[in-house]
C-alpha cells in the first residue's frame, strides 16, 4: 500500500491540497484524521473491487448478514492494523509532528446498535473478511445512533447523537444501486390463463439508497462491504403552493415522513417498541436488502436461474428484526419472478437462516395483524398463507395438536409472532451459547424442536480478538507475540501455547505490569471525566453492559453497600482495596434500570466522600458506554462481573472480551460463562449462585422476605434503600425496594447474595497471592481462543451456510 514511510508522507500530504484546499500545517487534528481516513477508505474500496471480482470468478456463495444493528466502533486503527501499515503511518505522522494516537479519537464512534447483538454483528463482519468469505452486512444508516448518555444529578439523561454532522469518511454513497420499497396501498387479484395474479397498487414509494462501508479483513486480502440503507423520497417533491404560502413545514412534510424511517435507532433491544415506525424500519431494511440481492443475482447468474439460488446465496437474519425476509423473498419469487408457491418456498427456506438472541418472553417480537395488513398488504397475505399451510401440516393424530398449534402458529391472538415466522421460514435456527440453545430446544421452541430437531443448532458467540486484544491492548499483544510468535493473531487457538508460561516468573511479572499500565490509563480517564482519583493498585472490579434487571447490576450494588456497612463496623476488615466500575445505558423508558443508575451514583457519593472508607472502596460510573470506551475498560479489569440470573443471559460477549484481557470471571452458570468454566475450570474463575434449573425449581416457592429475615445484613441494606441513608425522603429508592420485597425479587438477587459474597471474598483472597492470580489470568488468556469470532464464523460457514 505504501512502499515506505516517506511514500506514505508524500501521498498523505498531497491529499490535503486535493481535498482540503489547504496544507497539512493549517489543518486541525480532526481534518488530519479525516484526510487519513478518506485516504485509507479509497484504498480499501479499490481492494474491495479486487475481492469482488475474485469472488465472482470463483463463483463463491454469497452470504448476506441482515441486522438492524451494527456496532462497528472506530475503524481507522483497526484498518491500519489489518492492512499491516500501522507502524509506517505512525512513524510517518511522527516525522510530520503529528501523533497517530491523537488522531484516532477524532473518529466518531457510530452508535448504530444497543449492545451485544449489534457488536456481535460487527465482530462477524471482521471474521467473515478475515476468513475470505464473500459476506456482506445489511443494515440501516440511522442519522441518529443510540442516544448519548450523560449523568445529571446522578440520573441518566439522553441526548441525540448526531454522529454524521461532520460527515463520515468511511462511507461511499452508491446512488445507482438504489432500490424502491413500497408501503401501504391495496392488492388486486386478476385472473390470467387460470392463474391468479396479485397486483399491489396505490402504494407509497420510498427510495432506499445504499451507503457502503468497506470491511477490511486482517492481512488485507479480503475487503467486504457493510451496506447501510438510507430512506429518501423517490422523487424530489415539494408542495410549491404550500411553500409559497409560507407553510414551509407542510411543504416538506412527506419528505420528513420518509426520512424518518432511517432517522433514529430504537433505543431498546429487549422490548418490542410497538411502534409503527419500527415496523417500517424492519421492512425497509428487509425489502431493500432483498431487492439488491435479487438484482445482483440476476446480474451474475441470469434472470432465470432460480433453482441454483440457494446454492449461491445465504441470507442470515440476526434475531427476528429482519424476519420479514421470509415473506418478502416469497413475494419477489411469486409476484415478480412468477414461480409456483412450492418452488418459491423451497428456495426461501433453503436460503434463509435465523439466530435467536433472547428467551425473555417480553422480548419476543409480535406485531398486530391489522398494522402489518395496512402497512404491507401483500406481504401480509403471504404470511397468512405460510401460516395456513403450516397449520395444515400439523399432525392432528397427536393428542396435543391444539397445544402445539397454540405455541407454534404464526398468527395468534390478533398478532404476527415473528420468531415463529423466522423458524418456519428458515432451514437453520441457532442459539448463541450451549445453555441457551438447550433452553430453546427444550423450553421456548420445544414444539418446533420436536417437529424438526435437525433445524436447531448451537453457535456459541465470539468476539474479534484482533479488536479487543491486539488493538485494545497492544502491550499485551506484543508480550504474547514475543513469547509464542504472531500466529495467534490469525488463529486464536494458538494462545494455548501460552500455557507453559504459567510457571515463568518473568512472564507473569510482565503480565502484571501490563495490567497495571492499563489500569493507570483508565485511572487517568476516570480522573479526567469523573474527577475521581482511583488507585491503580486496587482491584478493578468491573461490570459494563446494558443496565437491565436480569443482568443484576443491583446485586453488585447490594454487595457494595454490604462492604461499606461492614467496613464501618469493622474498619480493620481484611479486604484489598477495590474500585468498582460500572458503565452502560438504560433504555430510555426503562424506569427500573434508570433507578439502578441513580443508586450507583448515590452510593458513589456516599462511598467516595467517606474519608474513613475512601481508601478501601471507590465506586465509579463511566458515562456513555461505546465500543471505544469498552476498548479502554476491558484491558484494565481484574474482575469481570457476569452475574445474570442463570438462564437469562443468552451468551454474553463482554465476558469473552474480559477473558482475552486476562480478567477473571466472577459469575453465574449462565450463557457463555458455562463454556468459560469448561475451558478454565473451577480454579481459574469464581462461580456462584443458583443454576438455571434451580431457578426454575425455586420459582413458585420463593419468598424473598424469608431470605432477608434470615440475614440482618440484608435487612439493613433493604432498609437503607428507603430510610434516608441516601439523603432525604424524595431520594429514597422505593421502586428498587419494592422490586426486591413487594414483587418478590423476580431475578433472585437476594437468593444469590450470600453465595455471591462467598465467591467475592474468595477472589479478594486470591488477589493477594499475586503469583497465583497472574497464573489464573494467564490461563484465561491462553484458553480464550475458543471465543474468537473466527471460530464462530467458521462454524456458521460450514454448518449453516454450507460453504466449503
Ligand atoms: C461487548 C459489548 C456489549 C455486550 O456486553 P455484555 O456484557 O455481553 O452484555 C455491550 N456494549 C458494548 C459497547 C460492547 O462492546
Amino acid at each position: 500500500m505504501f512502499a515506505s514511510k516517506d511514500d506514505f508522507k508524500e501521498q498523505y500530504l498531497a491529499e490535503f491540497t486535493k481535498t482540503m484546499a489547504k496544507p497539512f500545517e493549517e489543518c486541525t487534528k480532526r481534518e488530519r484524521y479525516e484526510v487519513l481516513a478518506k485516504m485509507i477508505c479509497s484504498r480499501a474500496a479499490k481492494l474491495h473491487t479486487e475481492t469482488r471480482l475474485r469472488h465472482i470468478s470463483q463463483q463463491r456463495k454469497q452470504v448476506y448478514y441482515f441486522s438492524m444493528e451494527f456496532l462497528i466502533g472506530r475503524l481507522l486503527n483497526n484498518y491500519l492494523i489489518n492492512l499491516g501499515i500501522e507502524e509506517t503511518v505512525r512513524r510517518g505522522l511522527k516525522e510530520l509532528g503529528e501523533d497517530l494516537d491523537q488522531l484516532l479519537p477524532m473518529e466518531p464512534d457510530p452508535g448504530l446498535g444497543n449492545g451485544g447483538l449489534g457488536r456481535l454483528a460487527a465482530c462477524f463482519l471482521d471474521s467473515m473478511a478475515y476468513l475470505d468469505l464473500a459476506g456482506m452486512g445489511m443494515g440501516a444508516r440511522y442519522r441518529f445512533g443510540l442516544f448519548k448518555q450523560t449523568i445529571e444529578d446522578g440520573r441518566q439523561t439522553e441526548e441525540p447523537d448526531p454522529w454524521l454532522v461532520n460527515g463520515y469518511p468511511w462511507e461511499i454513497r452508491n446512488s445507482d444501486s438504489a432500490v424502491s420499497v413500497h408501503f401501504g396501498g391495496k392488492v388486486e387479484r386478476t385472473y390470467e390463463d387460470g392463474k391468479i395474479n396479485f397486483e399491489h397498487t396505490a402504494y407509497q414509494t420510498v427510495l432506499a439508497v445504499p451507503y457502503d462501508v468497506p470491511i477490511v479483513g486482517y492481512d488485507g486480502k479480503t475487503v467486504n462491504m457493510l451496506r447501510l440503507w438510507q430512506a429518501e423520497p423517490a422523487e424530489e417533491k415539494i408542495d410549491l403552493a404550500a411553500f409559497n404560502n409560507g407553510k414551509y413545514s407542510e411543504a416538506v412534510r412527506e419528505r420528513n415522513e420518509i426520512e424518518a424511517i432511517t432517522a433514529i435507532l430504537y433505543p431498546d433491544d429487549s422490548t418490542p417498541a410497538g411502534k409503527e415506525l419500527r415496523l417500517k424500519q424492519e421492512y425497509f431494511l428487509t425489502a431493500a436488502g432483498i431487492a439488491s440481492i435479487i438484482d445482483n443475482y440476476k446480474h451474475q447468474y441470469g434472470a432465470d436461474n432460480w433453482r441454483a439460488f440457494s446454492d449461491r446465496t445465504a441470507i442470515h437474519t440476526n434475531d427476528t428484526h429482519p424476519a420479514l425476509c421470509v415473506p418478502e423473498l416469497m413475494r419477489i419469487l411469486l409476484d415478480q419472478e412468477n414461480l409456483e408457491w412450492d418452488d418459491a418456498w423451497d428456495i426461501v427456506t433453503k436460503t434463509i437462516s435465523f439466530t435467536n438472541h433472547t428467551i425473555m418472553p417480553e422480548a419476543l417480537e409480535k406485531w398486530p395483524i391489522d398494522l402489518i395488513q395496512r402497512l404491507l398488504p401483500r406481504v401480509y397475505m403471504i404470511i397468512e398463507e405460510i401460516d395456513r399451510r403450516y397449520r395444515e401440516n400439523i399432525d392432528r393424530s397427536q393428542a396435543d395438536w391444539q397445544d402445539r398449534t397454540r405455541s407454534s402458529a404464526i398468527l395468534w391472538d390478533g398478532q404476527v409472532r415473528m420468531a415463529n415466522l423466522s423458524i418456519i421460514g428458515s432451514h437453520s435456527v441457532n442459539g448463541v451459547a450451549s445453555i441457551h440453545t438447550n433452553i430453546l430446544k427444550h423450553d421456548v421452541f420445544q414444539t418446533f424442536y420436536q417437529e424438526s430437531p435437525d433445524k436447531f443448532n448451537n453457535k456459541t458467540n465470539g468476539v474479534s480478538h484482533r479488536r479487543f486484544l491486539l488493538e485494545a491492548n497492544p502491550a499485551l499483544g506484543r508480550l504474547i507475540t514475543t513469547s509464542i510468535g504472531p500466529e495467534w493473531i490469525s488463529n486464536a487457538y494458538h494462545l494455548e501455547n501460552l500455557l507453559p508460561y504459567a510457571n515463568d516468573d518473568l512472564f507473569l511479572n510482565q503480565l502484571e505490569k501490563i495490567k497495571y499500565v492499563q489500569k493507570c490509563r483508565l485511572a487517568e480517564y476516570i480522573k479526567e471525566h469523573n474527577g475521581i482519583t482511583v488507585d491503580p493498585a486496587s482491584i478493578f472490579d468491573v461490570q459494563v453492559k446494558r443496565i437491565h434487571a436480569y443482568k443484576r447490576q443491583l446485586l453488585n450494588m447490594i454487595k457494595i453497600i454490604y462492604l461499606y456497612n461492614r467496613l464501618k463496623k469493622e474498619p480493620d476488615l481484611d479486604l484489598h482495596p477495590h474500585t468498582f466500575l460500572f458503565s452502560g445505558k438504560a433504555a430510555q423508558s426503562y424506569e427500573f434500570a434508570k433507578e439502578v443508575i441513580r443508586l450507583i451514583h448515590a452510593m458513589a457519593d456516599v462511598v467516595n466522600h467517606d474519608a474513613q472508607i475512601g481508601g478501601k472502596l471507590k465506586v465509579v460510573f463511566l458515562e456513555n458506554l461505546s465500543v471505544s470506551i469498552g476498548q479502554l475498560i476491558y484491558p484494565a479489569a481484574d474482575i469481570s462481573e457476569q452475574i445474570s440470573t442463570a438462564g437469562k443471559e443468552a451468551s454474553g460477549t463482554g465476558n469473552m472480551k474480559f477473558m482475552f484481557n486476562g480478567a477473571l470471571t466472577l459469575g453465574t452458570m449462565d450463557g457463555a460463562n458455562v463454556e468459560i468454566h469448561q475451558l478454565v475450570g473451577d480454579d481459574n474463575m469464581f462461580l456462584f449462585g443458583l443454576t438455571s434449573s434451580q431457578v426454575t425449581d425455586l420459582r413458585g416457592n420463593y419468598r424473598s422476605l424469608d431470605i432477608c429475615e434470615h440475614s440482618s445484613a440484608l435487612m439493613e441494606i433493604i432498609d437503607q434503600l428507603v430510610n434516608g441513608f441516601f439523603g432525604s425522603d424524595k431520594d429514597a429508592f422505593w421502586s428498587i425496594h419494592d422490586a426486591l420485597i413487594r414483587y418478590n425479587d423476580e431475578y433472585f438477587v437476594l437468593a444469590d447474595f450470600e453465595d455471591y459474597m462467598r465467591a467475592f471474598f474468595e477472589a479478594d483472597q486470591a488477589y493477594t497471592d499475586r503469583r497465583r492470580w497472574n497464573k489464573m489470568a494467564l490461563t484465561n488468556i491462553a484458553m480464550a481462543g475458543h471465543f474468537s469470532s473466527d471460530r464462530t464464523i467458521s462454524q456458521y460457514a460450514k454448518e449453516i451456510w454450507k460453504i466449503k
